[in-house]
């Protein structure tokens, strides 16, 4: 199975790496078998998050007998010492261990430094003092913070969404990462649900040495899908490059990663599927997206009061509303019979 060496971490990790988002959706029994099998099958990377619920005490509840075998990352949202210290020791107690491997700050606004007036970097240095976190993190969807973070020289890793819709400007963060020896860590390598064949995701990861690609796994025929292009890798094929060429044809330009940043609405649209319908409804079974309660949660968009909340929260820089009703005038089109 191939690897990766996390930059100056030093970590050396299965080529792919397990998202710890989705299991919160499941059931303890569930997660524990799929965590297991991805564990026996050589998968040693872990990706959870403070906030995403119950993820962490799955993944304790699952892998602590072998927690010396694995490498753990988790994250906080905390922009105050205060919120930084309860996080961690949540963290611990519910991964059932005294350490993290890599403890990343979760989408900050800014790139948290020595001296900024918020603590939280100081409280990581002494969190990593007292040896409850190994290496220091950061995840962003935002291009200008991950650069500083990068340039900052205070990261071991940056965790930054990466799959084969990636921009120039996105590529460029993996180079200089490799540059400077930082992990890159690649979150949303489906792109959120809209890439929909993952032999042609991993063909592509595989192609980047130092690029860590975290799959966001509920459903055992997802993880066994995985683990049989980790077995028996992908190559990268005329015909698969021209299939992500037409995929990248399709999905250029402006469109939103469903990443649910800019929630919740007062409106409460479901902006990060709303925002998205047309393609949702091409790119993947349409019909779940036609029930009474779709086309009720749809007919939200008409309620928007225009707070633009979602707009300055849009790491990706989306006029949101306008993406909206270009989102629902399609929606009612096909509805009323326009085809697909
Ligand atoms: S502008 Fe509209 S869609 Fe955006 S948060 Fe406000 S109400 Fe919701
Ligand atoms: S509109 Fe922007 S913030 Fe909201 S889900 Fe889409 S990409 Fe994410």
């Amino acid at each position: 199975m191939k690897t990766v060496r996390l930059g100056r971490t030093g970590l050396v990790v299965s080529k792919n790496g397990f998202g710890c988002l989705p299991i919160q959706r499941i059931s303890d029994q569930e997660a524990a078998a799929l965590l297991q099998r991805a564990y026996g099958s050589g998968v040693n990377f872990y990706d959870t998050a403070r906030m995403y619920t119950d993820s962490e005490n799955k993944l304790g509840l699952a892998l602590s007998h072998v927690r010396d075998k694995i490498i753990i990352a988790t994250k906080t949202e905390a922009v105050t010492p205060e919120h930084f210290w309860a996080d961690l020791e949540e963290s611990l107690r519910r991964l059932k261990t005294d350490y993290v491997d890599i403890y990343q700050f979760h989408n900050p606004s800014f790139c948290p430094k020595p001296g900024d007036g918020s603590g939280v970097y100081e409280a990581m240095l002494e969190a990593k003092r007292q040896g409850k976190v190994r290496h220091i993190g950061i995840t962003n969807h935002r291009l200008a913070v991950a650069k500083q973070a990068i340039e900052s020289g205070l990261y071991e890793t940056l965790q930054f969404p990466f799959n084969y819709l990636a921009t120039d400007q996105d590529m460029e963060l993996v180079r200089l990462c490799k540059e400077k020896d930082m992990g890159f860590i690649a979150m949303k390598g489906m792109s959120g649900g809209l890439l929909n064949e993952a032999r042609l995701s991993i063909a592509w990861m595989d192609q980047f040495e130092n690029v860590e690609p975290i799959w966001g796994i509920q459903r055992p025929e997802e993880l066994e899908e995985f683990l049989a292009c980790m077995e028996e890798p992908v190559a990268m094929t005329e015909e698969i490059r021209g299939r992500i060429e037409r995929d990248r044809a399709q999905l250029s330009g402006d469109f939103c990663r469903g990443c649910g940043y800019c929630m919740p609405c007062p409106a409460g649209i479901p902006i990060n599927n709303a925002a998205r319908m047309s393609l949702l409804i091409r790119r993947s079974p349409a019909a779940p997206y036609f029930t009474q309660e779709w086309q009720e949660k749809m007919a939200r968009i008409d309620q928007c009061i225009h707070c633009n909340h979602c707009v300055s929260k849009c790491p990706y820089g989306l006029n949101t509303p306008d993406l909206l009703a270009r989102n629902y005038q399609d929606y009612k089109e096909v509805l009323a019979g326009k085809p697909l």
